[in-house]
Order: C-alpha cells, then sequence, then structure tokens
C-alpha cells in the first residue's frame, strides 16, 4: 500500500505541479486518490490494529501525505477528515486505548499543519518562478513583450503563416521627437508616454495571434497576420489616429500639437524556415523612409500612407 501510496503520488505530483491541470481534473483526481487511500487504508489499518494493537500504517500514511505538496489544503480537507473518521471508527472496533486514539489525533493534526506549510511554500516557489519567467519576455516599464518573449511568439506565427499561406505584417512604429518630449516634460513624464502608448497598442492588437512588443527605447513592433497590404495600412493608420487622439503633449509643439508617431512595416508571404529578422529589417528600412519623409506617417511596403 505504501509502495502505491508514494507511486500515485510522485505521479500525480509531477502532473498537477505542472500547473497544467484545469481544477476540475485536480478535483476528480484528489477525489479518487482519496477514495483509494481510505478503503485501503481502513482494511489495512483495521488488520494492523487487530493483529498488533498498533496504528503505524494509519501513521506513515497520514505522515506521507504531509511530505509532498500534492494537494490544495482546501481540495484535501474533506477527505483528511474522512480518513480521520474511518480511522476512529477502527480505533473503537479494535478498542483502542484512549492514549493510541489522542496520539493518532495529535499526529494527524501535526501532519495536516505541515502540509499545509509545505503546500504555501510550493506555491510561492511556484509564483517566484512565474514571476521569474515574467521578467524573462516582458517589459518591465510597459508590460508588453520583450524581444525574447516576442521572438518565440513570432516563430510560430511564421511557421503558421508560411503553412496556410496566410499574409503576415511586420510593423516597427517609434514615438516621433521623443528625446524632445524627455527634455520637455521630463524622464518620468517620458516613462508614463511609453506606458500609454503601450496600452494603445495592446488595446488595438488584441488578437490572440497578435503581437505587441517593446523594441527597445520608444520604438515597438507589431506583427500580426491575415490582412493584405492595403487592409494593413489601413490597421496601421487607425493605430496612429488612436495614438494622436490619446492628446499627450506634444514635446515639439511647432511639429504637431499632440504626440505622433512614424511606423514602417511590410506585408509579405512568409516562407518555411524564414527567419523574422528579415522582415524586421525591411521594416525598419520602411521606418527609416517614413522618418526621412517628414514623420507622422506610415510606410507600408516602400508605400507612403498619412492621416
Ligand atoms: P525621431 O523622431 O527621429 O525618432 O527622434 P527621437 O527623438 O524620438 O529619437 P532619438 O533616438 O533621438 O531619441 C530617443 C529617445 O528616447 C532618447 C532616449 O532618452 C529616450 N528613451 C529611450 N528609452 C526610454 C525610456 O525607457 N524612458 C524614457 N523616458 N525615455 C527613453
Ligand atoms: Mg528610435
Ligand atoms: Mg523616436
Amino acid at each position: 500500500m505504501l509502495c502505491t501510496t508514494i507511486l500515485i503520488l510522485v505521479c500525480m505530483d509531477k502532473e498537477l505541479s505542472r500547473g497544467g491541470a484545469s481544477q476540475r481534473t485536480e478535483r476528480v483526481s484528489t477525489g479518487l486518490f482519496w477514495a483509494l487511500c481510505t478503503v485501503s487504508l481502513m482494511i489495512c489499518s483495521y488488520i494492523e490494529a487487530r493483529d498488533t494493537g498498533t496504528f503505524l500504517q494509519y501513521l506513515i500514511y497520514v505522515l506521507l501525505l504531509s511530505l509532498l505538496p500534492v494537494f490544495r489544503p482546501a481540495f484535501s480537507m474533506p477527505y483528511f477528515l474522512i480518513s480521520l473518521a474511518a480511522q476512529l471508527c477502527i480505533m473503537l472496533s479494535t478498542e483502542a486505548p484512549l492514549p493510541s486514539i489522542i496520539f493518532v489525533f495529535g499526529v494527524t493534526a501535526f501532519c495536516i499543519a505541515a502540509a499545509y506549510v509545505k503546500y504555501s511554500d510550493y506555491m510561492s516557489n511556484h509564483l517566484a518562478m512565474e514571476q521569474l519567467s515574467m521578467l524573462a519576455e516582458y517589459d518591465e516599464l510597459t508590460k508588453l513583450l520583450n524581444r525574447r518573449g516576442m521572438q518565440k511568439r513570432a516563430e510560430i506565427l511564421l511557421d503558421y503563416t508560411a503553412r496556410v499561406g496566410a499574409p503576415l505584417t511586420v510593423a516597427i512604429l517609434d514615438i516621433d521627437f521623443f528625446k524632445s518630449y524627455n527634455d520637455t516634460y521630463g524622464h518620468e513624464q517620458g516613462d508614463r508616454c511609453l506606458r500609454l502608448v503601450a496600452g494603445c497598442l495592446a488595446e488595438n492588437y488584441r488578437r490572440k495571434t497578435d503581437i505587441v512588443c517593446r523594441y527597445g527605447g520608444e520604438e515597438f513592433l507589431i506583427v500580426f497576420v491575415g490582412e493584405d497590404a492595403g487592409r494593413s495600412a489601413e490597421n496601421l493608420l487607425h493605430l496612429q489616429k488612436a495614438i494622436a487622439k490619446m492628446g499627450l503633449k506634444s514635446g515639439k509643439p511647432d511639429f504637431e500639437k499632440f504626440v505622433t508617431v512614424s511606423i514602417g512595416a511590410v506585408t509579405v508571404q512568409t516562407q518555411l524556415d524564414e527567419s523574422l529578422h528579415i522582415h524586421i529589417k525591411a521594416a525598419d528600412e520602411n521606418l527609416y523612409r517614413a522618418k526621412n519623409e517628414g514623420r507622422n506617417r506610415v510606410c507600408l511596403n516602400g508605400k507612403m500612407y498619412t492621416l
């Protein structure tokens, strides 16, 4: 029984701690596990208590359960209590002495507390890991993906568009005269401006297949799928409009009253095993053109668009 319990616990720990299991799966597996354990424990415990007058099986069992943080305490508690009630019945039926009963219950209470502490510790480690992966893939200031986070997702998207033959748009957006913005309003306001522009981007590109990333400084990268060049340009102009509509005072009022952005983009038919890098490079060349032509415009596949 001990070996089976350890085996089941280790398997379930691996499965559940991966975090992929739904709450329902977790509940069902917890229920099945406890039902199995309670029944087998009752039989073994009864035989042991009748033959030797000891409750070693039960004590090892609760101790074991407190060692592995497999189950949420809230899920486990009802089953723990059922096992305890079953154990009490066995102790009464074998006419166990009162000190034995108190001892068994004391150990159980201790183990429940230990399981709780272990589980909390496990969960905080789990959260720390999640936070670490957040830091590795997301930009601290804007909460958008960083380059690293973008790269992983973009590769999947590139492979998908190459396979289904859907067009892919890669766009680089750069805030115009951002240095002047910082110089005029200060670095903190500059950070605020970056956050607001990032929020606007995230708001406008919300599909599961859209990728929005802070590419560096005041540059952002947007990757989206399924629109032809004309529609993509319209899309990006709409984004430009949304940013202007936020009404952030420009750092260069002699250019425009509100903060503007320039966008360089390409809409391409991707090929298998192609690198995203070549499309970013082409989008960057278009951004350079948009800047040179006077800023506050979109240059897509070499063609210029303004609001
Ligand atoms: P252009 O229209 O040609 O893009 O001009 P620009 O002034 O926007 O471009 P430039 O590359 O000369 O300056 C970019 C500025 O962005 C300089 C840098 O201090 C600022 N910047 C980069 N990262 C951050 C940041 O995280 N926070 C703030 N506040 N400013 C930043
Ligand atoms: Mg720049
Ligand atoms: Mg700029």
